[in-house]
């Protein structure tokens, strides 16, 4: 597989230089190359296919020359040891709940996927590998337990400190063995700009190998788009025979992207849902054609409140063609919705009062999109994604529905355990005095 720059098409790489650099040096985005459709007889077995056995052929398609078949399949069977499994709302909605991993959220499949490709492509390398990651919370979780015990790999995640939850801290920073959480006096912003700064260290980069966990890391990407199969294929077994549409809710769009890697595979898929709350850039250019990245608003559905989607440049990407206008072709494939936080609300309240389904606030806005959709085209399957459990956003759902609900027993027992951050201030010579010399 062979990757281009969405800066630059011309300057192809490998698999595993993208993978390890992450980015681009001309800050675009990395694509994959060529994107061929999988052979009929797929679609045909599909039914017969478990999710791992689907994975395997989709990433062997995609990325089979760059690593023998056997550690592909095994990588692949690791890093998606959990289910996803699909629940009808009603004859013409269901819900694909992607948050059965151990962060309960669909940043699992990434990140699982990615570290074990990392660690397959480092382990030739005699020196370790550091990733290091700034999080506001959720991306975090998902990258210290998809990184966790990687050989070779030693995983630095900085947070602000009081600005996550109490459960999200604890999944930072109760690991232990190659994860090591530094709480930072400051703010998210001030955790990225210390990451930023050790990046550009030219004296560091030559002492440590550094390298990033990225949310735009195409090892991320690429995993995304295999449930897109496995919801086809249960609503297949379920004798489903309309066209299938997927409703996406959406902050950066790479969950987004995925979907259409999916379709030019060959998924039939007949619309994308872009359900985003009012942090609206996307769905606006849908309307107007115009892209005006904005500051982000704070809502109820916070993972989705990105003012400058980073995954666009690769949207616009996957629909230019000289003559047309990219707009209009994203248009046929792609429809935009936004909800505000009342809606939002309003929406879980009625998710739970008809069909007695407990949803979190961005499923929610993934709901009310398919709702609107419906009413232009009625007579389609849509499916959900419910990209996170509900007790990860326990507040705002518990007040909602005036109930209480249940945390699962992989987050609740995380609470009792020692938390283990080392605490750090804003300043970037103390981190580098630290890395510098930490005994990892
Ligand atoms: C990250 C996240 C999203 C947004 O996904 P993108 O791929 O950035 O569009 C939606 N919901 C939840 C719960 C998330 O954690």
């Amino acid at each position: 597989m062979q990757l281009y720059s969405t800066k630059n098409k011309k300057s192809l790489v490998s698999l595993k230089e993208a993978v390890m650099k992450g980015l681009p040096d001309d800050n675009g985005l990395f694509m994959p190359e060529n994107i061929q459709p999988l052979p009929d007889h797929f679609f045909k077995d599909i039914t017969q296919m478990s999710f791992v056995e689907i994975a395997q052929t989709v990433v062997t398609h995609l990325i089979g020359e760059d690593i023998p078949t056997s550690a592909l399949n095994q990588l692949v069977a690791e890093a998606f040891n959990f289910s996803v499994p699909l629940v009808p709302l009603n004859e013409k909605i269901s819900v694909l709940e992607l948050f059965h991993g151990p962060s309960l959220a669909f940043k699992d499949f990434g990140a699982r996927f990615m570290a074990r490709l990392m660690g397959y492509f480092n382990q030739a390398e005699k020196e370790r590998l550091i990733i290091l990651v700034a999080t506001s919370g959720d991306t975090g979780g998902a990258v210290a337990s998809g990184f966790f015990k990687t050989p070779g790999i030693e995983v630095v995640i900085l947070y602000p400190s009081g600005k996550v939850s109490p459960l999200q801290e604890k999944q930072l920073t109760t690991l232990g063995h190659n994860i090591t959480a530094l709480e930072i006096d400051g703010t998210f912003d001030d955790c990225q700009a210390i990451v930023k700064k050790a990046f550009l260290d030219n004296e560091l980069n030559n002492q440590l190998r550094l390298s990033s966990a990225n949310s735009i890391n195409i090892a991320r990407l690429i995993p995304q788009s295999l449930y897109y199969f496995e919801a086809f294929k249960q609503l297949k077994i379920a004798g489903n025979t309309l066209p299938v549409v997927f409703s996406v809710p959406s902050g950066n769009f790479g969950n987004l992207t995925a979907g259409i890697l999916a379709k030019k595979m060959g998924l039939p898929i007949e619309h994308m849902i872009a359900a985003t709350n009012i942090n609206d850039i996307v769905p606006n250019y849908l309307k107007t054609g115009q892209y005006e990245a904005k500051t982000s608003v704070r809502t109820i559905s916070n993972a989705m409140d990105v003012g400058n989607p980073s995954n666009f440049a690769r949207l616009k990407d996957l629909y230019q063609k000289a003559s047309c206008n990219t707009c209009d072709m994203m248009g046929e494939d792609i429809k935009g919705f936004s909800f505000d936080d009342d809606q939002t609300r309003k929406a879980v309240k009625e998710i739970y009062d008809k069909f007695q389904y407990i949803m979190d606030p961005h499923g929610a806005v993934g709901y009310l999109a398919t709702k609107e959709y419906q009413q232009a085209y009625p007579e389609t399957a849509s499916v959900i994604l419910e990209t996170a459990h509900p007790s990860k956003f326990i507040e705002d759902v518990e007040d909602i529905l005036e109930r209480k609900i249940e945390i699962p027993e992989r987050l609740a027992k995380l609470a009792s355990e020692p938390k283990s951050a080392i605490r750090m201030s804003t300043d970037y010579n103390e981190f580098r005095d630290w890395i510098k010399n930490y005994d990892f």
